[in-house]
């Protein structure tokens, strides 16, 4: 059976795993620590692993005031339903002092789930694909390390005025990401 999210089901089986895209951005506080310590997080998540991280990124805030973000993209494998994934990545951000006091105010921790298997969904509380995905360059350049075959060129090229800059490879912001994230799932 194929599920609406694209991954495979049988009739009483586990949920399917599936891959999904989490955006990272933090422009306040220790923001590599704060990325770092996210994608750790995730890979503690129930049903879920980090298959990779893509290199981090400094990019300007988009329309925004304050600080320049870091930013990186992680590709995960999970079984968590898309409601259940967002809760568990809002609680990420709040271990990390998200506040929310305003729209695009600055913030310690930002995850955002870009891509959740081939799903669509359009809801108050989660909209997938990712709403402003191809607006981004902070988005589309570290989305297109780890999954060339899902931003297109002209994609790429529609956000090349947006100033960001390649400043770490994984290995070096993450070392050690594979072995941490295998055993969870
Ligand atoms: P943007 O969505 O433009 O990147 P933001 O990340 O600053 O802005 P937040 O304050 O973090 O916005 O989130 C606002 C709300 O967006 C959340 O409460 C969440 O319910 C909703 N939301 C909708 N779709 C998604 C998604 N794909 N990933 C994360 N949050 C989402
Ligand atoms: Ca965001
Ligand atoms: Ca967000």
């Amino acid at each position: 059976m194929t599920t609406a999210a694209g991954g495979t089901a049988q009739a009483g089986a586990q949920p399917p795993v599936l891959t999904v895209f989490v955006g990272l951005g933090a422009n306040l506080g220790d923001r590599g620590q704060a990325l770092a310590q996210a994608v750790h997080a995730m890979a503690l998540l129930p049903a879920t692993r980090v298959v990779q991280v893509s290199s981090l990124y400094v990019s300007a805030p988009v329309d925004a005031g304050g600080p320049d973000y870091l930013n990186a993209v992680a590709q995960l494998e999970t079984a968590l339903a898309p409601l259940a994934l967002l809760h568990a990545l809002q609680a990420v951000e709040l271990a990390a002092g998200r506040e929310r006091p305003y729209r695009n105010a600055p913030r310690t921790l930002d995850l955002d789930v870009l891509l959740y298997g081939d799903l669509q969904m359009d809801t108050p509380e989660l909209t997938v694909p990712h709403p402003r995905l191809t607006e981004r360059a902070f988005v589309l350049r570290p989305l297109a390390e780890l999954a060339p075959q899902r931003v297109g060129p002209a994609q790429l090229a529609a956000v090349a005025d947006q100033r960001i800059d390649r400043q770490q490879s994984a290995a070096v912001w993450c070392p050690g990401v594979l072995v941490s994230g295998a055993p969870s799932l």
